[in-house]
């Protein structure tokens, strides 16, 4: 057998780090802080409400656009939350996952020869996106230790080929969460031009310390623009569920929709029908994550106490990086590597999510997930201690 000889479409990309280090955590035992999921159950009655409408007979497809009553739900939760109208007949899509949300909005708007702008360390699905659809990536920083956007360097990334502008607070992975300045300063940079945005807001409701989620729909030169994205699976603990939903204004949303409709046509249909359930039943569920995220983050990091890793700063998400310089001058894949096959701890090296011109040389850092239950933590944090 001779298999056709063909050049890949991306030539850069391997196996993505968390399914490499998901695997290397199951081979070896270790304690898996990598990936990001949640080792805790999601709510019973979100699993009753499936079993029910699976019993009941809603087996078949769902409407490609997203089931009725779920748009309908994310409409009065988006509009309890951020005061603002999404229309569930006509600017809300539900998709399989953020993933393939993002992938449908980049396939919907990037053409060849059109550029997108990407913050580095990025979300590692973002780019093939663009380049599997013929565009290209402008890299922008966000510079360790803070992470924070340089809106100067934006403005100069920003050229006539310029078609779409992907941005993700709060940050994976760093936990950074952007301000209202940053959010001013982007709107001000898009005005009278027609980029557009996606913005990945899976974390939209694990902010810490008292601090808000600002969310692009708040804006309007930006929600006028943007593709919004929220996910499911962080939000109900079920990120093996694989749901999310885009709000964008309708024009937007109509062309996202010839993608999506493609791309998977439409997403499971009796989970789809339980999240609606759930979101009525428990309106109040996702207010509470921020607070339930902060425990397990002040957990992990008091776990850290006596190490020697420095943590980093973590105002969002469930991750947080930690700097290891005192112990090795390894490369964090390296690092990672050896973290988990000889201390049975798995970590994601976090200079995979940037482009080798746009990392840091000395920079010594890795990400841990705490989404994880107290005992967990304390047994990763007891490994982390010793080394
Ligand atoms: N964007 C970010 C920033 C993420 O962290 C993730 C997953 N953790 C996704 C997108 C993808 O979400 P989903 O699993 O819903 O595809
Ligand atoms: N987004 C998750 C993380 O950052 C992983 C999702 C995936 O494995 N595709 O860990």
């Amino acid at each position: 057998m001779t298999a056709p000889r063909m050049p890949s479409r991306l030539p850069e990309v391997g196996t993505t780090i968390f399914s490499v280090m998901s695997k290397l955590a199951a081979q070896t035992g270790a304690i898996n802080l990598s990936q990001g999921f949640p080792d805790f159950s999601p709510p019973p009655l979100l699993l009753e409400r499936v079993a029910h409408h699976m019993a009941a007979g809603a087996n078949q497809y769902a409407l490609m656009a997203g089931a009725l009553p779920l748009r309908e739900a994310i409409a009065e939760k988006v509009a309890r939350l951020y005061a603002a109208e999404y229309d569930a007949e006509s600017e809300i899509t539900v998709t399989a996952g953020a993933t393939q949300a993002i992938y449908s909005a980049v396939a919907a708007c990037v053409r060849p020869g059109d550029e997108a702008i990407v913050f580095a360390p990025v979300y590692d699905s973002y780019v093939p996106a663009i380049e599997l659809n013929g565009g290209s990536a402008v890299y922008a920083s966000l510079r360790h230790p803070h992470y924070r956007p340089d809106w100067d360097e934006v403005r100069a990334l920003i050229t006539p080929r310029t078609r779409m502008i992907l941005i993700n607070s709060p940050h994976n992975p760093s936990g950074a969460v952007w301000s209202d300045d940053d959010l001013r300063a982007l709107e001000a940079l898009v005005r009278g031009t027609d980029i557009v945005i996606v913005s990945d807001e899976v974390y939209e409701h694990v902010v810490f310390d008292g601090a808000a989620h600002r969310s692009v729909v708040g804006y309007p030169g930006l929600r006028e623009r943007s593709f919004v994205v929220s996910s499911f699976g962080k939000t109900y603990h079920i990120t093996g569920w694989k749901i999310a939903y885009v709000l964008a204004p309708a024009a937007l949303s109509a062309e996202l929709r010839k993608a999506h409709q493609f791309i998977v046509f439409a997403v499971n249909h009796p989970a789809q029908l339980a999240l609606a359930d759930f979101m009525r039943a428990e309106p109040g569920f996702a207010d509470g994550l921020a607070a339930f995220y902060q425990e397990k983050r002040d957990y992990l990091r008091r776990q850290f106490e006596g190490s020697r890793f420095r943590l980093l700063p973590c105002a969002g998400t469930y991750f947080q990086l930690a700097d290891y310089s005192a112990i090795s001058d390894s490369p964090d894949t390296e690092f990672a590597h050896w973290l988990t096959r000889e201390k049975g701890v798995a970590a994601i090296p976090v200079s995979v999510f940037s482009p080798a011109p746009m990392r840091g040389p000395g920079e010594r850092v890795i990400r841990f997930c705490f989404a994880k239950n107290e005992a967990t933590l304390a047994a990763a944090g007891e490994r982390l201690r010793a080394v």
